[in-house]
């Protein structure tokens, strides 16, 4: 394996309006792992949530600004529209029944020759299961497991992500020219861009939707994806073949538990660019990830006052 790569998605941020809401959905009725709670860098009145696997491996990790009051946004053309995350081969049933058990409604469907479960967060945000199918699935994550759910029928991490745009031809160039995806399949107005160098989380679908409504991000859509690079050289090396692509990109950006660089690909869809390093366990351990408020070290010193305006879990 080449390390120079990206190495398929690093995390998916999106948007979301009840705090406590969001928490309970995603680790109560899913399961995953709330492995950091922080604020939002550039709006600390807000929490920054993070859930994934045991230690939020790159490719497993789901992060929500929930903006209290901010209304509904819009799914559509220019945004990251559908989340799908990977489960085992007959996890499908048990998710069935238990989003069942919690009034979730959820459609069937077959989305190039995969079993997938569509369902919506309580936002609206559009979330699939997908049983990927074998012999070639080598996903062996582990999921984090809870009382009600299995490490067996857990959520593995990402399987892809479906970004909706009005055309799909230059955001295709980005991912194949710049980000190192192959071309797969075709599906209906649904083409398949895998990358050859991870096993998982390395899945990006375009849905071309000439007509569609134009997205507006708010409650319920992604704000942005991110993918993964194994740390900060590799990452500037990528911001030189974004430049040299003719797009604009920033500097490169401390988020604490990993380094960014983003860029709006000319699709609309804000990317990211993420490293390995330092991961999540660079400010509390393994055992105990998710379970204190941590502050990035500009907001320390305000810590009473940030907690004071933050909402009640
Ligand atoms: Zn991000």
């Amino acid at each position: 394996m080449n390390d120079h790569q990206v190495l398929g998605l690093h995390h998916i941020t999106a948007i979301a309006n009840d705090a406590k809401r969001n928490l309970d959905f995603y680790t109560k009725v899913l399961g995953l792992r709330l492995v950091k709670k922080t604020v939002n860098f550039d709006d600390p009145g807000t929490y920054h949530f993070y859930y994934g696997n045991e230690s939020g491996t790159p490719g497993t990790i789901l992060t929500f600004f929930p903006w209290e009051g901010i209304g509904a946004g819009q799914n559509g053309t220019g945004l990251a529209t559908h989340i799908g995350f990977s489960v085992a081969k007959g996890a499908i049933p048990f998710w069935k029944e238990r989003l069942t058990a919690f009034k979730v409604p959820f459609e069937e469907t077959e989305l190039f020759s995969q079993k997938t479960l569509s369902f919506k967060d309580p936002d609206g945000l559009q979330l699939q299961f997908i049983e990927p199918a074998s012999p070639d699935n080598k996903d062996n994550r582990i999921p984090w497991a809870t009382t009600d759910i299995q490490s067996q029928v857990g959520i593995k991490g990402f399987y892809n992500v479906t970004l909706t745009l009005e055309k799909a031809d230059a955001t295709a160039k980005v991912l194949t020219d710049i980000l190192g995806y192959e071309a797969s399949k075709q599906e209906g107005q649904k083409l398949r861009f895998i990358h050859p160098h991870t096993q998982t989380a390395g899945v990006v679908d375009l849905l071309e939707a000439p007509n569609g409504p134009r997205g507006y991000n708010a409650a319920g859509t992604n704000h942005h994806i991110a993918f993964r690079v194994k740390n900060d050289d590799i990452l500037m090396e990528y911001r030189e073949k974004v430049l040299a692509a003719g797009l604009q990109i920033t500097p490169k950006i401390d988020r604490d538990y990993f380094f960014s660089l983003y860029f709006r690909e000319p699709g609309g869809v804000l990317f990211e660019l993420a490293t390995d390093n330092p991961g999540f366990t660079i400010d509390e351990p393994l055992e105990t990830l998710g379970s204190t408020l941590k502050l990035p070290k500009q907001y320390e010193g305000m810590r009473s006052k940030i907690e004071k305006v933050l909402p009640r879990l």
